[in-house]
């Protein structure tokens, strides 16, 4: 969504707020598209005494894998999406200030970027998720399998050196 940043910057206690859904259907993340319904964004931008933010909350409801044992997980996710939007920088160092270049600005990427550095990095489908098993594919969560357990192949490398001796 375009947000018309002019009359913000321009208006000291100028507020707009908005509420839309981020259509999903184009997102991918490691080629699959991970969000099964549009992200729903809600919230406002404000000139505060001169100061430019913006405070949203987005809620993406997201289908992800297990990294374990690939089971499918239903996750919503509620990302704060907060801003203060400068049109330069004055030597700050601060992630929280976003320069903008252009006063028709789009609020889009920044939400599905904002949703992707609060994903999490591993995902389970539960703590102690035992995972498949390597040699049979049997998901250990449901029964363990008869499989030997597998040979540390360090281990093995050490073994056959002493054999040899
Ligand atoms: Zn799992
Ligand atoms: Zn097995």
């Amino acid at each position: 969504m375009i947000i018309e940043l002019e009359p913000v910057f321009n208006n000291i206690g100028y507020e707009k707020s908005f509420d839309y859904e981020l259509i999903t259907e184009d997102c991918q993340i490691t080629g699959i598209n991970p969000f099964i319904k549009p992200i729903a964004v809600k919230g406002f931008v404000r000139n505060r005494a001169g100061i430019v933010e913006i405070k949203a909350q987005a809620i993406a409801d997201m289908q992800l894998f297990c990294d374990r044992c690939a089971a499918e997980i239903y996750k919503k996710l509620i990302v704060p999406i907060n801003h203060v939007l400068v049109t330069k920088l004055n030597n700050e160092d601060n992630d929280d200030f976003l320069v903008v270049g252009d006063m028709r600005f789009d609020l889009d990427p920044l939400a599905r970027e904002d949703i992707l550095l609060e994903l999490p990095t591993k995902v389970l489908c539960r703590d102690d998720c035992k995972g498949l098993c390597p040699q049979c594919g049997k998901n250990l969560n449901q029964e363990p399998c008869s499989c030997e357990k597998p040979i540390d192949p360090r281990l093995e490398a050490l073994r056959q050196l002493l054999d040899n001796n």
